[in-house]
């Protein structure tokens, strides 16, 4: 998987690619990371990238021209046609299905927007697809540029183990993961569930489907209104809303 990056920041990339798996798929070369810093592609002496936006207002503009060179030079060196994408307040809401797909494609150029934004034009004209990493403002597209290349890395196959353990995570099948526990079993007084001490692997198993579907329930309702339970599924968060009530009611009566 390759990204070009269209940032005046490159330096702020060194975390992920100096860190983590991203770090170690670089130097297998399963992904490729080039940054094209619109100040290269600057006439004036200053190597100016930003203007005053027209009708007045508050704050700068990126300038049209260098984040257009730099876009015509990263496409020129991909070898693949790459999908152009401006990482921006105004985009979809990026969530783990649109990463999927995303995942699917090879080549990458991201835009790293600053100040107030870019020009209306070049969006028009020259990016594909505008991507949100949620309904909140922050200063720039690098952070959400890191967002992007590290969650569609984390599908790359076998980057970072087997198929199954991203598949455990939340929002891959539309539930969120169930509790995890770790050495020591006991913590404070409070002990790891039985079950998973068990070596019953089909017992640990519905177990964790039971409490993923708890902890939807509990945490993200809005998640089970959008997915069709199964049979077993229904049942088993039945079983968890009846657990919950009882340790609901056995809690008041300590108290
Ligand atoms: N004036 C813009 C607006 O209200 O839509 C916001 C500009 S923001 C301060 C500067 C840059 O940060 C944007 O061009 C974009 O690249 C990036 N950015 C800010 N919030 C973002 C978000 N939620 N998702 C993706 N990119 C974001």
């Amino acid at each position: 998987m390759e990204f070009n990056i269209v940032s005046i920041f490159p330096e702020m990339f060194n975390i992920i690619k100096n860190y983590g798996i991203i770090s170690k798929a670089i130097k297998k070369n399963i992904i490729k990371i080039t940054i094209w810093n619109p100040r290269d592609y600057t006439s004036d002496q200053h190597h100016t990238i930003d203007d005053r936006p027209y009708g007045g207002g508050s704050g700068m503009l990126m300038k049209v021209k260098p984040l257009l060179t730099a876009i015509e030079y990263a496409k020129k060196k991909i070898k693949n046609n790459a999908k152009i994408i401006y990482l921006s307040p105004q985009g979809k809401k990026l969530n783990q299905k649109s990463v999927e797909k995303l995942s699917k494609i090879s080549s990458f150029i991201l835009i790293c927007g600053r100040y107030k934004g870019i020009d209306e034009r070049l969006i028009l004209s020259s990016i594909d697809e505008e991507w949100s990493i949620g309904d909140y403002i922050i200063s720039g597209g690098e952070l959400p540029a890191m967002i992007f290349i590290d969650t569609l890395s984390r599908l790359i196959p076998d980057l970072i183990g087997k198929k199954k353990y991203i598949q455990e995570d939340s929002f891959y099948n539309g539930l969120l993961d169930c509790p995890q526990y770790t050495r020591p079993n006991v913590i404070n007084g409070m002990h790891v569930p039985k079950i998973l001490l068990s070596g019953h692997h089909a017992k640990i198993k519905r177990w964790k489907l039971k409490q993923s579907l708890g902890v939807t329930w509990l945490k993200r309702p809005d998640l089970l209104k959008i997915i069709d339970l199964s049979k077993e599924q229904k049942i088993l968060l039945h079983e968890f809303k009846k657990d919950w009530k009882e340790r609901k009611i056995k809690i008041n009566l300590k108290e």
